[in-house]
């Protein structure tokens, strides 16, 4: 059976007019899903049963399955964890801003990318998220709170560019006038930096903003922390991301986690704000969050501060990402990893 829900508009017209139903029936259906995002046949009141009973012998609705939710008392941001339809956990956040609410979804279960400060990686890749699973979180979300959603992140587990054709759709879909609608200029995709993706989805010439995890101002400090740079080397990957500035106009954003005596001297500030000057790329500093099995620590205010100074003295466009949920595990995957690791506990 295939997940109804995964079909853009036309691809539902297309079946609907297999089963000689009139093509408005697409429009209203595809409403139901992804506009009011019910979870069975028999919610789309305005559809006759018998096309009702026709869909649900042919299709499913993913449903995701609300596990947790932790709210930050500090922030107010929420932290989903969420159940797939084959038991498989993944985590979302909702984070409140002055111009609204963000939400940061998983594009994986796992990520096979092995990061060495990420706890989504820990584990390795279990699956891709379907396009449909993806933008279940953010229906889900949406429902959980009442509120609408103007911004999303694909910054939680996985690797976005791992998981390409399916994050690609989610990205139609979610700005889809007919679905959310959210503007494309609203939504930003947080890569480690898989170069032939980039150049790919560059071509697409969507507007979305992309993020480069830079998180070190040379090659050989990358290769300490991102089994990804073996792969591609950092000249290759700024390349890449010059491309797709060029090809889309949309400024590129540099994600730099800042680690304690591993990327945080003045030297790494210069460095990086050179490179940062020939993209034009804005830098966002992530004190990084320390992660039990990783051994990072993060660096103290003072030395966060005098490394962002120099970045600024360079002429860098930089911001510190200020740290939500920071009492509620909202590193990524790590409410995931507690959930998995009780969840043996109590099997024992
Ligand atoms: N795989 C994608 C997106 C998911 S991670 C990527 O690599 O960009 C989202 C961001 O959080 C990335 O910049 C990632 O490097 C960063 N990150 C992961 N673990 C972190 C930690 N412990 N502290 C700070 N940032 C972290």
């Amino acid at each position: 059976m295939e997940d109804i829900r995964e079909f853009s508009l036309s691809e539902l017209e297309e079946r609907i007019k297999e089963l000689s139903e009139p093509s408005y029936r697409a429009g209203q259906i595809y409403g139901w899903l992804h506009k009011k995002h019910v979870g069975s046949f028999s919610d789309m009141s305005n559809i006759s049963k018998v096309l009702r009973e026709k869909l649900s012998d042919r299709y499913f609705i993913t449903r995701l399955r609300k596990l947790e939710v932790l709210v930050s008392r500090i922030d107010g941001t929420r932290k989903y964890l969420f159940s797939l339809g084959d038991g498989n956990v993944i985590e979302a956040v909702l984070m409140r801003y002055h111009y609204g609410n963000s939400v940061c979804i998983s594009s994986q279960v796992g990520c096979r990318m092995g990061c060495r400060f990420c706890a989504s990686t820990l584990d390795g890749l279990v699956r891709n998220l379907t396009a449909a699973e993806m933008l279940s979180e953010v229906y889900a979300i949406e429902d959980d709170t009442g509120e609408r959603v103007s911004n999303i992140v694909i910054m939680g587990s996985g690797e976005p560019l791992d998981n390409y054709d399916e994050v690609v759709r989610f990205l139609r879909m979610i700005s889809d006038k007919d679905g959310l609608n959210i503007s494309q200029r609203n939504i930003t995709l947080s890569t480690c930096g898989i170069v032939p993706r980039i150049y790919e989805l560059a071509k697409l010439r969507l507007q979305i903003t992309l993020a480069l995890s830079l998180h070190a101002p040379t090659q050989e400090k990358r290769l300490i922390t991102m089994p990804i740079a073996k792969a591609y080397e950092l000249s290759e990957v700024l390349e890449a991301c010059r491309a797709y500035s060029e090809e889309t106009g949309r400024r590129v954003t540099f994600e730099y986690a800042v680690v304690k005596d591993v990327n945080d001297s003045l030297e790494d500030a210069v460095r990086l704000s050179a490179m940062a000057a020939k993209l034009h790329a804005h830098i966002n500093l992530i004190p990084v969050n320390p992660v039990r099995e990783c051994g990072f620590s993060e660096p103290d205010q003072k030395k966060l501060m005098e490394f962002r100074d120099e970045l600024l003295k360079h002429g860098s466009n930089v911001t510190i990402r200020r740290e939500m949920g920071r009492d509620i595990d909202s590193a990524c995957g790590q409410l995931r990893r507690r959930y998995i690791a009780d969840a043996g506990l109590r099997a024992d």
